[in-house]
């Protein structure tokens, strides 16, 4: 298949929906990562996503709504709590598990009762969906398990013969994908994957906000997953990853023993200052760090790295999410110096 690389101009965009309203994928920038965007009703279209990606059947793709108030066709119940979120968070980065009714078939919620409602803020993606006029299911645009795209470039890589189209809508501005909640109780909420929208931001909204337990830790072999991609290796590139928990000093002097001159280390803006040996960086704070950490991932690929240590970020605000796919792309492999 051919993979047309469309421009954000309202005639490509108008192409982008007529492929996804006949049953195609299409790569489409969002402001969290690029999604693989496809029709949720559509069940032949979601699993072409399911093929394109290589992603496990039991891993629910987010739906994509132009407007909150629409959940109600796709859901059995809106709780009062979710509408209160949505109009603080929505369109934007969040994303509400609720229960899904028939017109969203099974092979899109992974099996689950529940899916996942999001409204993006990205005027591309808001356009396309518009013009279309379907639910559009939208996993990360990424070969399952690989670092998620954060450009048009990186679904090209991932995704070229695999889908009908790309649009390129420049880089994505947070850089993780979405927060993605259960409602739990009209005043508590359960973070199952941390993003930009943070617990501080939705703790003023509700009494409790829960960081689920699998956001931090290894699932136990037989555990099951509130949130069926936290139990799968995940945002990982090709070269090992190793995250090294400690203050700066302490990191040097543990690349210094580990084999500086055949390793790569990913280190916070203004290290590189003192830091003697092969790196990159990326980002000064959390939020510079959630926007750039899939592409470095990626780049540290392109350059042939084969080992990198990576200097742990704060779990702190956004960048629980930062710390969450690092965690991850580490296998849980984490050292304390
Ligand atoms: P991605 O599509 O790559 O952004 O990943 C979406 C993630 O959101 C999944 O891996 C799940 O962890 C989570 N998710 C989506 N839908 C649900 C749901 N119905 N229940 C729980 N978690 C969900
Ligand atoms: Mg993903």
């Amino acid at each position: 298949m051919e993979t047309v690389l469309l421009s954000d101009s309202e005639a490509d965009l108008i192409k982008a929906a007529e492929l996804i309203k006949n049953g195609d994928i299409v790569g489409i920038p969002t402001e969290t990562v690029y999604g693989l965007g496809a029709d949720a009703s559509n069940e032949a279209a979601v699993r072409n996503i399911f093929a394109a990606k290589g992603r496990p059947a039991d891993n629910p793709l987010i739906v994509h709504l132009a407007d909150f108030s629409d959940a109600v066709n796709y859901t059995k119940a809106v709780p009062e709590l979710a509408y209160k979120l949505a109009e603080q968070f929505c369109p934007g980065p969040l994303t509400m598990v609720l229960p899904k009714n028939d017109s969203i078939p099974m092979v899109t919620s992974g099996g689950l009762e529940t899916v996942g409602i999001r409204v993006p803020s990205h005027p591309v993606m808001h356009r396309i969906i518009q013009l279309s006029g379907c639910p559009i299911a939208a996993p990360s645009a990424n070969t399952s398990g690989y670092p998620s795209p954060t450009s048009a470039s990186h679904v090209m890589k991932d995704m070229t013969g695999k889908i009908a189209a790309v649009v390129d809508g420049g880089e994505s501005e947070f850089g993780v994908e979405s927060t993605v909640i259960a409602i739990e109780t009209e005043s508590r909420v359960r973070i199952l994957r941390p993003g930009c929208v943070t617990r501080e931001m939705l703790l003023e909204f509700c009494n409790e906000v829960i960081i689920d337990h699998a956001i931090l830790n290894e699932l136990e072999a037989g555990e099951t997953a509130a949130s069926p991609g936290m139990k799968y290796k995940h945002y990982s590139p090709k070269a090992d990853i190793i995250m090294i928990e400690g203050e700066l000093d302490g990191f040097i002097s543990f690349v210094s023993k580990h084999d500086p001159e055949n390793t790569y280390s990913l280190i916070f803006d203004g290290d590189e200052a003192v830091f003697p040996y092969r790196h990159m960086t990326y980002g000064g704070n959390s939020s510079e760090q959630a926007h750039l950490l899939f592409a470095k991932l990626r780049e540290l690929d392109e350059i042939g790295a084969e080992k990198v240590f990576v200097r742990a970020p704060s779990k702190d605000g956004v960048g629980l999410a930062v710390y969450n796919r690092l965690i991850r792309a580490a296998g849980f492999e984490v050292i304390r110096v």
